[in-house]
C-alpha cells in the first residue's frame, strides 16, 4: 500500500448551522484523485450520485461519473457534457435508489474555491426541474492530485446562496 493510498480516509462536511451535511467515502475520494491525475493538468469533472440519509440532513455520496464524453475541458475552464449520464442514472437507480446530488470538478493546483461561474451553473441547475434536485451540492478537488490536495463541499439551494459546508 502506497503511503498516499493510507492517508485517505472518509470525509464528512457539515455546515455551520449543522442544517446540511454530505459523507465522501475515502473509496470515492481514490476515485476523484484518479480521474484528476488523469487529466493532466486540465480541468475535469462529472455529476455525484448517492442518496439522503433517513433523516435528509446527510447526503451519502456512493458514486461520481468520470467526464462525459461531450465534454469540453481547457486548464482553466471544464463544460460537462451529458452523454452516457442518463443510463448511469438508470442504472444506479436500479441498482441501489441512488439518486443525482450534484457536480464535481477540479481546479488543478489552485485552491476549490467556487468561481462565480461555478456557482451560476449550480444555482440554474438547483431551478431546473429535470434535475429534480433543488439543493445540489458542489464538490471541487483543488491542489495537486498527486499531493496536496483538497476538497470543498457546498450546497446550493434553489433560491439561496451557497453555503459552504465545512470538513468535520
Ligand atoms: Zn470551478
Amino acid at each position: 500500500m502506497c503511503p498516499e493510498r493510507k492517508r485517505i480516509r472518509d470525509l464528512e462536511f457539515r455546515s455551520k448551522d449543522a442544517r446540511f451535511q454530505a459523507c465522501v467515502p475515502a473509496a470515492i475520494v481514490r476515485r476523484l484523485l484518479k480521474l484528476c491525475r488523469s487529466s493532466v493538468r486540465h480541468e475535469t469533472g462529472g455529476i455525484l450520485l448517492g442518496h439522503y440519509s433517513e433523516a435528509l440532513d446527510c447526503a451519502q455520496v456512493r458514486k461520481v461519473s468520470a467526464p462525459p464524453l461531450d465534454s469540453e475541458q481547457g486548464l482553466t475552464w471544464f463544460r460537462r457534457g451529458t452523454k452516457g449520464l442518463q443510463a448511469l442514472l438508470d442504472q444506479c437507480w436500479n441498482a441501489g435508489r441512488d439518486h443525482y446530488l450534484g457536480e464535481w470538478h477540479f481546479h488543478p493546483f489552485s485552491a476549490p474555491i467556487p468561481s462565480g461561474t461555478d456557482l451560476g451553473q449550480l444555482t440554474a441547475i438547483a431551478s431546473t426541474p429535470g434535475y429534480g434536485c433543488p439543493e445540489p451540492l458542489l464538490l471541487i478537488v483543488g491542489g495537486d492530485p498527486m499531493g496536496a490536495w483538497s476538497i470543498s463541499v457546498h450546497v446550493v439551494p434553489r433560491g439561496g446562496d451557497a453555503v459552504p459546508l465545512l470538513q468535520v
